[in-house]
């Protein structure tokens, strides 16, 4: 059997070491277009920012040693421009020469990726704009830096490549501009979680021009403007274009490939296209959401790499099926950790479904042990059939481990109450004997249960305005003496006993504390004492930085500034 393979980077070379490990007869034949195969495409930006300071690092394998360890033949600098599945070949061109050869195939598998979405916007030829996709592009970028030394860049998009490329270009000292056409960073966030990724970012000194558009580019002389709607252009010194990502495949398409979203490869659950013997996986390829069952395009490095071994399976006759993508991410934004699985709010919105959202704060590790950081958890469930829809989560140590136990138990068909029972492992400087998993799952199961009902950021406004509302903040008069939310009175939680006489008998009480746990205590107190309560879901802290965020974007702001 004979295994061609478009693309030798993640899906592509996966796929080609577990053909050969199923396969030890096998002719298996990598071609890629750029100048290296099985590159660590997630570690780019951290070269150009000089955390990673050895080149060779970012390579995984060379064609040599790829060969040497699995028997294939690597060939880079080729690029596949015509497929004929009738006769079963592939044309290809030497990049290094212009030769034009055929190679044919029994099986052929593609990996082509995705490239840099680039909208047709005047003046985008110009040297001093870039984008990040291999390792070509990365020595380009390192190279402009070290030659001419930028003060200034822009960057266009504000996903994870932009994000992360903002970090290591500040990490050089540059002064970083994020222009994001969307109000928000980082799409997988809901507008209240990214109100963090903001702060954090603002507080490194980037720059935030959100909900601003780049529609065009002009030479200065020594730099460039970038041009913006119905805003002043920015002086800078260098564009990084992130503004996302499309499946690279004119190739598919010219072969005659069905194709999905955005001109993405149609594949069924064994990676198998419309056309007969011919494998897509990757970026490339529209996949099946985990969660919402509806097609989607979602470009991860894991995806990408299962995708490449269930191909080889199938054509070793090993029946594998990919069941879909949940979109587990995790991003290093300085010390903060970001991280996602599954759909945020705005995506059940979007799909339709009946869902409760929860919000906590709890402690990376128990907190006698000095160094915990808080994270502000916020966890996504079905309210008929308590499936876990999604989380997402914001802070420092821990934040990765918890979206993989939430991840895990997506897969697993956990019901948000089972993650209370979640045995994990425990000592005091790694976690605490109630885990942040375990407390979701309690607030779960008390808000199923009917024990405790919340109120979320949102609805404040509207409670500052009903008067049989009462507002009350449970937290320590220090703690409130440096901020609280406009409207609700102090009454710490260890006085509500003796003071339950300052609650205006028959109003509904709405208690906020500063993570959602006191305000639960104070909840489940002021019930039995005969009050309707409602506990704030994520506490002040969160509050804080969604309001915070609100004023500093200046967006509307119907309900009056906090002290
Ligand atoms: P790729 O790995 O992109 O490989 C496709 C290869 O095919 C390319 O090298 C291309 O040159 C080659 N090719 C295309 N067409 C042809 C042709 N006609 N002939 C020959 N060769 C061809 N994902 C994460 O999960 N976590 C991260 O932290 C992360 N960070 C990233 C950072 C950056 C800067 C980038 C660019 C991506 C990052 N990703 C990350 C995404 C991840 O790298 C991709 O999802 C993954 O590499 C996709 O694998 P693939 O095989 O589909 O495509």
């Amino acid at each position: 059997m004979k295994v061609v393979i478009v693309g030798g980077v993640a899906g592509g070379a996966s796929a080609a070491a577990r053909l050969r490990r199923l396969d030890e007869q096998a002719e298996i034949v990598i071609f890629e277009r750029s100048g290296y195969i099985s590159y660590a495409n997630c570690g780019l930006p951290y070269y150009i920012g000089g955390i990673i300071s050895d080149a060779d690092d970012l390579t995984l394998q060379s064609p040599k040693s790829f060969n040497s360890r699995f028997n294939v033949s690597v060939n880079v600098l080729h690029e596949v421009i015509g497929i004929d599945a009738a006769s079963k070949c592939v044309s290809v061109r030497n990049l290094s020469t212009g030769e034009e050869f055929t190679e044919s195939y029994d099986k052929l598998i593609l990996s082509p990726g995705a490239k840099p979405t680039m909208p047709q916007l005047p003046g985008l030829d110009n040297e001093r704009i870039f984008t990040l996709r291999t390792v070509e592009d990365t020595m380009g970028i390192h190279a402009f830096i070290e030659q001419f030394k930028p003060k200034r860049a822009v960057i266009a998009g504000g996903g994870y490549i932009g994000i992360e490329m903002a970090e290591n270009l500040r990490h050089l000292g540059l002064d970083v501009t994020i222009v994001q056409r969307p109000k928000q960073l980082l799409n997988t966030l809901d507008q209240d979680m990214a109100s963090f990724v903001h702060a954090k970012m603002r507080a490194e000194g980037i720059t935030l021009k959100l909900g601003s558009s780049v529609t065009g580019f002009e030479s200065n002389g020594s730099g460039l403007n970038v041009l913006l709607k119905d805003e002043a252009p920015i002086s800078t010194d260098m564009v990084l274009m992130a503004v996302g990502v499309s499946p690279d495949t004119s190739l598919a398409k010219l072969a005659g490939l069905e194709l999905g979203i955005k001109g993405s490869i149609v594949v069924n659950e064994h990676m198998e296209t419309s056309l007969k013997d011919i494998y897509a996986v990757g970026d490339a390829v529209e996949v099946k959401h985990y969660i919402t069952g509806d097609k989607a395009l979602i470009s991860l490095a894991g995806p990408a790499n299962k995708q490449g071994r269930i191909a080889a399976d199938n054509i070793c006759g090993i029946q594998s099926v990919y069941r879909g993508t949940q979109g587990s991410s995790v991003i290093k934004l300085f010390d903060l950790t970001v991280a996602t699985t599954g759909i945020n709010e705005a995506a059940a919105v979007k799909a339709g479904l009946s869902y409760e959202k929860l919000v906590l704060s709890p402690a990376s590790h128990a907190g006698y042990y000095p160094g915990g950081k808080i994270m502000t958890i916020k966890l996504l469930y079905e309210k008929e059939s308590l499936r876990i829809l999604g989380a997402q989560i914001v802070g420092g140590d821990g934040v990765d481990k918890r979206i993989d136990v939430i991840a895990t138990s997506i897969r697993a068909g956990l019901k948000v109450t089972e993650l209370q029972e979640l045995e994990l492992a425990y000592a005091p400087p790694y976690s605490s004997a109630k885990d942040p998993v375990n407390l979701a799952g309690f607030m779960a199961d008390n808000i199923v249960n009917g024990r405790v009902k919340q109120f979320h950021w949102d609805e404040i406004p509207a409670l500052r305005q009903d008067e049989n509302a009462f507002l009350l903040d449970s937290r320590t008069p220090g703690e409130y003496a440096r901020g609280y939310a406009e409207g609700f009175v102090n009454i710490p939680l260890d006085k509500i006993r003796q003071r339950i006489g300052e609650i205006p008998a028959g109003k509904r009480v709405y208690v906020m504390c500063q993570s959602g746990l006191r305000s639960y205590i104070a909840c489940r107190m002021i019930e039995q004492l005969g009050f309707e309560c409602y506990n704030f879901s994520g506490g002040y802290r969160f509050y804080n930085s969604v309001y915070t965020e609100q004023a500093t974007a200046q967006q509307c702001w119907p309900c009056g500034m906090d002290k």
